[in-house]
């Protein structure tokens, strides 16, 4: 059987493979990316294609231009964007919030092509066509085990970077008991409710539609929603997800019937251009991001890491940083010579620490945990209810101080007066009685504390793996209290 040797193996060509492996040779090491994909197909994803902001280099650290690829007219399609809308029609609701100048929707495949490109320019060995079916590990996480244009290959490195997305079976592969670690393997395998599923189109509208610079979203039966992401004012991207904790939902089969029964989309069909291959399912993390994703000479990033908003589903950033930090620690473990957790704890570190986004999409994930515990017409009444500046909350990946002290604002006491001032036809409607909704929003209120608490945890996320165990336990007594705030039976909590 051929043998490979390299320093680092990233399994994955998407966006969380692309910056770890460009990232890692970037800081000298030799990378080999794997992809089961054809090169021409390598990239190319499910998606909505909705972006924030990619010339933010802060937003899209590492040695990809993101501005490069940002100035391709063929990936920029709708620089734009300016807003988010939750549009609830049947109820008359329509919320607006602020999105950042300069976000867009973008054509998934060409950026995926051009991170490609870069990531080769970097001098990573790219290795298309190449089915990644079991892991070697000899203590720690060795190399892998392939099928390469038909042929077995096997790879050996110091460093494996899983980037195989949200359905990665490398984790399924690994036995992590069996790696010589200090304690217990600090790695938590996901489960099968933590995920999402979801399913896009791209349409051609006969007429330009009036939300061009708007991402639009509007709920669905199921805890999820329905999008609507222009291209153009008139290609859309329109698709749908829902948590798989759900009632399953045909996906193709009700967006199709949500299109037909929109006045804007009579007359419209999918683009001949993109034809049937641009209709595209997939599954999507929707959890908060692994409490640790290191393990001996193993580390996790993007959807196989859960560096996916809970909520909103979007994961595009989350894979970039997550990329680039497995890629910079993996280098640095390489040049250190320490491969075992404690060599590799800089990813988490840097994550949950120094980034600090990881530790933001873990605190919101407590409005993932609330909200699926309640139904979905109370959701729907609580959505039209409450501020644009709370949804924004809920929603958002950012905060900063100025905006937590105008949140505090919206108290148990503000909310009753929205209640009573707000129409009775549309509870009524819903099925929802004013005490629900009353008991559902001060819920929501009670969520914004432990979103609070767990922010406090994660901003002392260890340093160093030495004390992780003190600080899970702590985290872990957050979770059992917030469960039984939400009075959750166990078989109903997430974690
Ligand atoms: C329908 C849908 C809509 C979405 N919309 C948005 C959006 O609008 N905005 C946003 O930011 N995010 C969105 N997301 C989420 C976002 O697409 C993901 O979070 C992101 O793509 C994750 O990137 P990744 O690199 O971790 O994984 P992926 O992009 O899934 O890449 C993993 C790669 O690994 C390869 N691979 C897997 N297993 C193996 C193996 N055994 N051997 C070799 N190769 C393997 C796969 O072929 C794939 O190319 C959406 C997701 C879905 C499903």
């Amino acid at each position: 059987m051929a043998k490979e040797t390299y320093e680092v193996i990233v399994v994955g060509g998407g966006v969380a493979g692309c910056f770890a492996a460009a990232t890692a040779a970037a800081e000298g090491a030799s990378v080999v990316q794997l992809e089961r994909k054809p090169r021409e197909q390598g990239g190319y994803i499910a998606c909505g294609d909705a972006m924030k902001a990619p010339r933010d280099s802060k937003k899209y650290p590492g040695p990809i231009d993101m501005g490069a690829i940002a100035d391709d007219d063929d990936v920029l399609i709708n620089g734009n964007i300016d807003q988010i809308e939750w549009r609830d029609e049947e109820l008359g609701v329509r919320k607006v919030l602020p999105y950042e100048d300069n976000s867009n929707v973008i054509d998934r495949y060409e950026f995926g092509q051009r991170l490609l490109d870069q990531t080769a320019a970097l001098g990573v060995d790219q290795h298309f066509d190449t089915v990644v079916n079991d892991v070697t590990q000899d203590g720690r996480v060795t190399g892998v085990e392939a099928v390469r244009d038909g042929e077995p290959v096997t790879y050996e490195g110091d460093v494996l970077i899983d980037a195989a997305g949200a359905q990665s079976i490398i984790q399924e592969m690994v036995d992590f008991e069996a790696l010589d670690t200090p304690g217990a393997a600090t790695f938590e395998e996901p489960h099968y409710t933590h995920f999402g599923s979801a399913y896009r189109e791209i349409i051609e509208t006969p007429e330009p539609v009036e939300y061009e610079n708007a991402i639009v979203g509007k709920p669905l039966e199921e805890m999820g929603y329905i999008w609507y992401f222009p291209r153009t004012p008139t290609e859309i991207n329109v698709g749908l997800g829902f948590q798989m904790n759900k009632e399953p939902i045909p996906l193709a089969d009700r967006l199709k019937q949500d299109i037909q029964n929109r006045p804007e989309y009579r007359g419209a069909r999918v683009a001949e251009k993109f034809d049937k291959k641009d209709k595209l399912g997939a599954a999507i993390a929707l959890r908060r991001p692994l409490d640790s994703m290191v393990a001996p000479g193993y580390l996790a990033a993007g959807g196989a890491a859960g560096t996916t908003h809970s909520i909103t589903g979007k994961g595009i950033r989350g894979a970039a940083f997550s990329g680039y930090s497995a890629g910079r620690t993996a280098a640095m473990a390489v040049e250190d010579g320490d491969l075992s957790e404690y060599g590799l704890w800089e990813h988490n570190r840097w994550l949950y620490r120094e980034h600090g986004e990881a530790a933001m999409l873990a605190s919101r994930d407590a409005y993932n945990v609330a909200g699926s515990t309640i139904d979905v017409n109370i959701l729907r009444a609580v959505a039209a209810l409450l501020p644009e500046e709370e949804i924004r909350d809920i929603v958002g990946t950012e905060t900063n101080v100025a905006d937590l002290k105008s949140k505090a604002l919206v108290g148990a006491g503000v909310i009753k007066n929205l209640i009573s001032e707000y129409r009775s036809d549309t509870f009524e409607q819903l099925g929802v009685s004013k005490e629900e909704l009353y008991e559902s929003v001060t819920g929501v209120i009670e969520t914004r504390k432990y979103v609070r608490s767990y922010e406090d945890i994660y901003s002392r996320y260890p340093e160093d793996r030495g004390t992780f165990e003190n600080w899970l336990s702590e985290r872990n007594r957050l979770d059992s209290d917030f469960y039984d705030a939400l009075d959750l039976a166990p078989e109903e909590q997430k974690y």
